[in-house]
């Protein structure tokens, strides 16, 4: 194993040579086949002639050649500081994805030692369009709960809520010390509340950027500032006794933010000069060739849309992206508008983002919504939730005439300044029909929105700044890590020292080896976002077998001695025939709980759940048979 794994080292060192020194030779074949001598063709004489010419022209001075020497060891040792890992540690770090794989959202990972474990951070994720009525979904909790013991902290990275939003769900079964930045924390409270979770604030450990704090035994964690789509993001530097992994949270490397705080690039190089024995990076971007553009780059875009603004401007946006909004308040207050802001949690995002200092604006440019109506319409800039087209949000309100004080007019400018989440392109587009049907203008232009995450470039600078001996790309489907590969290897980290995590994949490191150890359970659970509450699996099965192939309610009395139907039964079904069919259905039913009565096996009669389903069976066969669907079946027999 041992040497296995030098042989790693010293494949390392040599991939990155290679990669350093291919340009050199490159240009030096270059210029020898433009070379006179070549083009002659006679070959020996032309290596006589060009080797005598240059030893005439051009003696080699022994000092310079050792210098070349010298920074060719300084580059190998700047390219491959993996040697300063301990290789003859025992000590182990195992990390294991409870969600975020194989999926955009959902984001939460477990770091465990031999004794102690830590979380960073809990998400939630967005249920598929046939999970009818499931507005929110949670990770399984199944293995957190087996290590409950261990767990020291849960660690968060930033605000957005497929790594918050689980939070509530989370503690509302087990508890542990939170640490993270103000904001994160700040939005997270906001949730307990909600909840009813108040005390759980006192679990709060606030947190200073660039600061080291240990936790529990065996763990030391630092934040450094990240950019991204919501301020106060971190990547994380988790230091063990086997070594360093950073874990850059969602990430962009936006060098002109709107607050200039630029992302820590110089922490990361710091960790990345000493050694680091790992990387999880942000994958969600891992096919964009073009550099992710600054937040400042809509500037000129809302200043256009401002200018030629006729009427209202009623923008909506992510509430989390709170530059985003804090820019368009901005250019509207320059064209002299005031400012309305609507939907809750656009309300909630701006008002903790105002309290903590994150934005500065003067009160006097707010107005209430019930002004509104008293205002000229130029005067007037409404901030709301809905971009994507939810059904519950304010614009989607707006845009059918049932919000309370908005009604859509001709004139009305409505920018959406954010892309379409995928799968969300209908609802978008339904609420932009409903929007013009209304009179109003929409704009959803491209340059008026920028992503938070990193492209390819962006995820080249974070591999070469932290030059990580493994490498774990995370956050995005299989396809999105499969890229992260690709160009990790690009940036000299080895194949075999790259893994693609599934969630549930415990994958284990230590200096001298990476491995995937065991599966552990991982799956999600369903969430009613009105009474915040679970909804069972089979519920959500039968919703879908209601929506796509009906139901069939059977009530039949039964003699039980004679087996034979004392009264016609009475079938009922919803989604599976056409009224006017009922009659002939119903009859058809009736045949088919004959015929079975007739062939009925002995004793069934006496066990009523027995004798109910294989009746299902008989029917479900039958339906099959005639439809090619599988409706739900519901026999209610009564053995008289
Ligand atoms: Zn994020």
């Amino acid at each position: 194993m041992e040497q296995e794994n030098q042989e790693i080292n010293e494949s390392i060192s040599q991939e990155n040579r290679k990669q350093h020194y291919k340009k050199p030779n490159s240009n030096y074949n270059s210029n020898s086949n433009k070379s006179p001598n070549i083009q002659s063709g006679n070959k020996n004489k032309n290596i006589s002639k060009s080797s005598s010419r240059r030893r005439q022209s051009t003696p080699i001075d022994e000092k310079l050649k050792a210098f070349v020497e010298l920074n060719q060891e300084s580059h190998k040792q700047r390219l491959n500081p993996h040697y300063k890992l301990d290789l003859n540690s025992r000590d182990k770090i195992r990390i294991t994805p409870l969600g975020g794989l194989g999926e955009i959202g959902g984001n939460i990972t477990v770091f465990e030692t031999q004794n102690e474990a830590i979380l960073v951070d809990v998400g939630m994720s967005f249920p598929d369009e046939d999970m009818h009525g499931v507005d929110i979904l949670i990770p399984d909790f199944s293995y957190i709960r087996e290590i409950k013991d261990k767990i020291k902290a849960v660690i968060i990275t930033h605000a957005h809520e497929d790594h918050i939003g689980a939070m509530p769900y989370l503690y509302k079964d087990m508890q542990f010390p939170i640490y993270g930045t103000p904001l994160p924390l700040a939005m997270i409270g906001n949730k307990f509340d909600e909840h009813h979770l108040k005390d759980c604030r006192q679990h709060f450990n606030p947190v200073e950027k660039r600061k080291i704090y240990k936790i529990g035994e065996d763990f030391e964690v630092e934040w450094m500032h990240m950019t991204h789509s919501i301020v106060d993001s971190s990547s994380l530097a988790i230091t063990t006794s086997c070594g360093t992994v950073i874990h850059t949270g969602d990430f962009k490397i936006d060098h002109t933010p709107v607050d200039g705080y630029t992302a820590d690039l110089h922490r990361l190089a710091h960790y990345g000069d000493r050694g680091v024995l790992c990387l999880l990076s942000d994958s969600t971007n891992s096919y964009n060739t073009n550099a992710t553009p600054s937040e400042l780059s809509v500037a000129p875009a809302l200043d256009r849309v401002f200018a030629k603004a006729e009427g209202r401007v009623i923008l909506s946006t992510f509430s989390s992206n709170i530059h985003r909004v804090y820019q368009a308040i901005q250019y509207g207050v320059k064209y002299g508008r005031k400012v309305c802001v609507i939907g809750r949690s656009m309300e909630r995002n701006i008002e903790v983002a105002m309290q903590y200092d994150y934005i500065k604006l003067p009160k006097n440019i707010f107005v209430e919504p019930e002004q509104i109506a008293s205002m000229n319409d130029k005067e007037i800039l409404i901030v709301t939730t809905g971009s994507q087209g939810e059904p519950s949000s304010a614009l989607f309100r707006m845009s059918i005439g049932e919000h309370r004080h908005v009604k859509i007019k001709p004139n009305d400018l409505i920018v959406l300044s954010s892309r379409p989440i995928p799968g969300n392109e209908g609802s978008i587009s339904a609420m932009l029909n409903h929007l013009q049907r209304a009179g109003a203008k929409v704009t959803n232009e491209k340059d008026i929105h920028v992503s938070g995450h990193a492209s390819i470039e962006e995820q080249k600078l974070m591999l070469r700044l932290v030059n990580p001996k493994f490498f774990l790309p995370i956050h995005g489907e299989y396809n999105h890590v499969m890229k992260h590969k690709e160009t990790a290897m690009m940036c000299g980290v080895p194949e075999r020292n790259i893994y693609i995590m599934n969630d549930g994949d415990t994958i284990e490191i230590a200096p001298k080896y990476m491995r995937k150890v065991k599966t552990v359970r991982t799956g999600k659970v369903y969430i009613d976002n009105q009474n915040n509450h679970k909804i069972d699996d089979d519920i959500v099965i039968d919703r879908q077998k209601l929506a796509s192939d009906g139901i069939v309610v059977i009530v039949a009395q039964i003699d039980g001695q004679h087996s034979t139907m004392l009264s016609k039964p009475n079938v009922t079904s919803f989604g599976l025939v056409a009224d006017k069919q009922d009659k002939y259905f119903a009859k058809e039913i009736e045949d088919v709980l004959e015929h079975f009565l007739i062939n009925i096996k002995e004793g069934l009669i006496e066990n009523p759940r027995a004798l109910e389903n294989d009746l299902r069976q008989v029917v479900r066969k039958h339906i099959y048979r005639k439809m090619k669907k599988y409706p739900l079946i519901v026999p209610h027999i009564f053995v008289m």
